[in-house]
């Protein structure tokens, strides 16, 4: 696999909560690699939502340093973060995250319309992206009137829309069942390697990070140990 995306440099994040001090990533240092798909495990309270929000550009470090692709994320101010978040990333979040009063195809194009993209080519995108997640039938649907797995894969789609360099995705499926966690766990996964994607995935789930060429297992916001997936399909020895 190819090169680093994402160089993650002693990086910390500390939480002041009254006399109090949370270390909720204490000097933790990684890389990303360009296409992968990386799963962050560990314990509720490892710190693994806080590490996927510092890399996001969601929140800012206490110490350390960030690159993403080149660019440090540490030292960048709210615009230039807001700028990068649009341009390169994609989000997809455990509680789907759409606009209540928006329909399927509407909250697809969002990305598209921060971007200043024109509307009928907006509403062609999103109804493309409708179509590889299943649900052109559900393009006027309002996320009341779809199922938990159907509004996932509209906030899929939207992640996924403007073609982002990574997606971070947290806790995706975990107001899923078994069966739609594995679909869902599919289409994230197949769109990302067939774009070439990167993938950064949070969770506590052992069984989804079957999908992960590399599993980071957390602790106490620290790398607890690194476990490199053996690639089916892949030479006999
Ligand atoms: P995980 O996603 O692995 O469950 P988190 O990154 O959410 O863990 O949290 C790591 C630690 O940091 C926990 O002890 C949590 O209570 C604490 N923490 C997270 N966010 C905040 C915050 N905004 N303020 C104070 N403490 C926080
Ligand atoms: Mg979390």
């Amino acid at each position: 696999m190819g090169k680093s995306i994402i160089r993650i440099k002693d990086v910390t994040k500390f939480y002041r909560m009254g006399a109090e001090t949370i270390a909720a990533v204490n000097g933790l240092s990684l890389s990303i690699k360009q296409g992968e798909v990386c799963c962050l495990f560990g314990k509720s309270g490892s710190g693994k939502s806080t590490l996927l929000n510092l890399i996001a550009g969601l929140e800012k470090p206490t110490s350390g340093q960030i690159i993403f692709n080149k660019k440090h994320i540490e030292r960048m101010n709210e615009d230039q973060l807001a700028e990068f978040r649009q341009k390169y990333v994609g989000f997809v979040f455990q509680s789907y995250n759409l606009l209540p009063t928006l329909t399927a195809m509407e909250n697809v194009t969002l990305p598209l319309i921060f971007r200043g993209v024109p509307v009928q080519e907006r509403n062609e995108r999103a109804m493309e992206m409708l179509k590889a997640v299943g649900l052109e039938g559900r393009a006027n649907h309002k996320p009341s009137e779809m199922s938990g797995g159907q509004q996932q894969r509209v906030s899929i789609a939207r992640a996924f829309i403007n073609s982002p360099q990574v997606v971070f995705a947290d806790e995706p499926t975990g107001n899923l069942d078994t069966k739609t966690t594995y679909e869902m766990m599919d289409l994230i996964t197949g769109l990302a390697k067939k774009n070439h994607q990167t993938l950064v995935i949070v969770t506590h789930d052992m069984e989804l990070s079957e999908y992960a060429d590399r599993i980071v297992v957390m602790m106490d916001g620290k790398i607890e140990r690194i476990d490199e997936q053996q690639q089916s399909g892949g030479e006999e020895v």
